[in-house]
């Protein structure tokens, strides 16, 4: 059995806590490594360490640390097969699901080479006489980050790549679940020129994470994951006076307008719903049909396509939709939810319960699930489920499913289908989510934009990635300075007024 390690310091170090969690491999159930749970004793070496390296890594022009980014990049793609398949292996997903996965991790780490641009300072020449007024953005300091097992890749990227560039040294405590591709990218930067220190991976559950709250170094912690915990993570972070941004989970509506093409929009909901086995934090969980006319329409060509998606191992390659989910309590969280539905009265028009696959019995697959006459009340539209299960809901009107999507607590991303511009826009100004598509079922933002939910999918001020991940990793300072020439002889008393 492969023992998994940490990476302090430049060197992969064994756990010493004596606790561990099992990886499995999710499409055969079968425990593949374990991984080490840090204590606060491993966490503070690493701090340590961190705190040690950073001021010089600060010190180096932002034009050489851009470099390592650029070398970064290079380095991600000459290694992208093999990232990949240890994000397969461990994670469960497709292999172009885990290449995406890469990919959209490597495109914010592209963002950051320009970084030289970004971390410009602002200057007001003769501010007053002889006086001159600068600001400049400087690094934090040791910054951290805790990321969730659905991105083992793409979201620890969109941490560490900005708070690095911008002259931090970063702790990453990813996922318990897939551990393998952070511990392979921490070598990739050292590859590719960062100095030992300045990237750590210190492998752990919540008495890693709680190590990273109380300690009095760290200035900033990031976080992605579910809810419950981002609040956690979020009060603490902020009650022991750091900067924190927290990102937690989802329940994506996708409104269908009676004029939206229908083809088109059922082409999405089964990519947006079912992709990656419905583990994504941009999933569509809710298709809102407005009127009973529409919502026939749209199952008419959306059932046939659920019922024929190919559920299976990352190792059948591009035949295979999805694959299976991450471990065997979310298999029996998501068939505890599919029950409940059906118990609440939910019609399973697609039944996804049988799903099994020869010679992976003691996979975690689960079949895809597509409900019908979903009502609010019911647990499976209040909860995020986090699987291959699409619940359908009937609005009268355009007002009740845009009421919808605006009154349930999670507000990440959500879609409209229609061809009227009228109710496109209005839709885009009035709804409270962060992220909005319109035709696009997975508006994710590009690098150069930025990613954030509202309400209980975020905690906290700034977005990932795009400007916002530039201030989160800087501090202003504004220094006002006036030269000998220019000071008046004796004291001044009132409070100086620029003249
Ligand atoms: P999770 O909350 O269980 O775990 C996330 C991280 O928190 C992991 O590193 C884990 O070790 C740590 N953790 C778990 N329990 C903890 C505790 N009690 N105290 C402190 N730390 C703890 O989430 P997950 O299952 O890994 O990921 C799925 C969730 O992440 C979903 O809710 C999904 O919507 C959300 N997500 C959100 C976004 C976003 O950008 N909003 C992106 C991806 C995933």
């Amino acid at each position: 059995m492969q023992e998994l390690t940490h990476y302090i310091g430049g060197e992969h170090v064994k756990g010493t806590s004596g606790r561990f969690a099992d990886v499995f491999n999710p499409a055969t159930g079968e425990v593949q490594a374990k991984v080490p749970l840090a204590n606060g004793e491993e966490m503070a070496k690493a701090v340590a360490i961190a705190a040690k390296a950073q001021p010089a890594w600060a010190a180096v022009n932002p034009q050489r640390r851009a470099r390592v980014m650029m070398a970064f990049v290079g380095l991600l793609n000459r290694d992208m097969d093999k990232l990949a398949e240890a994000l397969s292996r461990e994670h469960g997903k497709t292999l172009p699901d885990a290449k995406g996965d890469v990919i959209r991790g490597l495109e914010v780490v592209e963002y950051c080479i320009g970084a030289p641009q970004m971390l410009k300072g602002d200057f007001t020449d003769s501010a007053g006489p002889g006086i001159d007024m600068y600001s400049m953005k400087q690094a934090l300091g040791v910054t951290a980050g805790i990321t969730p097992f659905n991105f083992p890749a793409m979201i620890p990227m969109w941490m560490f790549a900005p708070a690095i560039v911008c002259g931090n040294a970063f702790i990453l405590k990813p996922s318990e679940r897939d551990p393998s591709v952070p511990l392979m990218l921490a070598e990739l930067m050292e590859e590719a020129g960062l100095p030992k220190g300045i990237l750590q991976v210190v492998n752990g559950d919540k008495e890693a994470v709680d190590a990273i709250l109380y300690d009095d170094t760290i200035q900033s912690v990031g976080f992605v994951g579910s809810t419950p915990i981002a609040e956690y993570i979020y009060g603490t972070g902020c009650a022991q006076g750091k900067r924190v941004q927290c990102f937690g989970g989802a329940k994506n509506h996708m409104i269908i307008m009676p004029d939206a093409d229908m083809d088109q929009a059922a082409d999405a909901l089964v990519g947006a719903g079912y992709g990656a086995a419905g583990e994504r934090c941009m999933a569509i969980s809710v298709a809102v049909a407005v009127g009973d006319d529409t919502a026939d329409r749209l199952l008419d060509k959306l059932v046939p396509k659920v019922e024929a998606l190919k559920v299976g191992p990352y190792t059948s390659g591009n035949d295979v939709d999805y694959g299976p989910v991450v471990t065997a309590a979310a298999k029996a969280n998501i068939e505890r939810l599919v029950q409940t539905g059906i118990d609440q009265g939910a019609k399973l028009v697609v039944d996804g319960r049988n799903f099994s696959l020869q010679g992976y019995e003691d996979g975690f697959f689960v079949g895809a699930h597509l409900f019908d006459n979903v009502t609010k009340d019911m647990d499976i539209y209040k909860t995020e489920i986090f699987g291959p299960v699409l619940s359908t809901i009937r609005a009268k009107d355009y007002e009740e499913a845009l009421g919808l999507a605006m009154d349930h607590e999670y507000g990440n991303g959500t879609a409209i289908f229609t061809r009227d511009g009228d109710t496109a826009r209005d839709f885009a100004n009035r709804i409270n989510i962060g992220m909005v598509g319109i035709n696009v079922p997975i508006p994710v933002p590009l690098a150069y934009h930025t990613f954030g939910g509202w309400k209980k999918s975020m905690f906290g001020d700034l977005n990932q990635h795009g400007p916002d991940a530039f201030k989160f990793y800087t501090r202003t300072k504004t220094i006002t300075s006036r030269w000998p020439s220019g000071i008046k002889e004796g004291g001044e008393f009132s409070i100086p007024v620029m003249e």
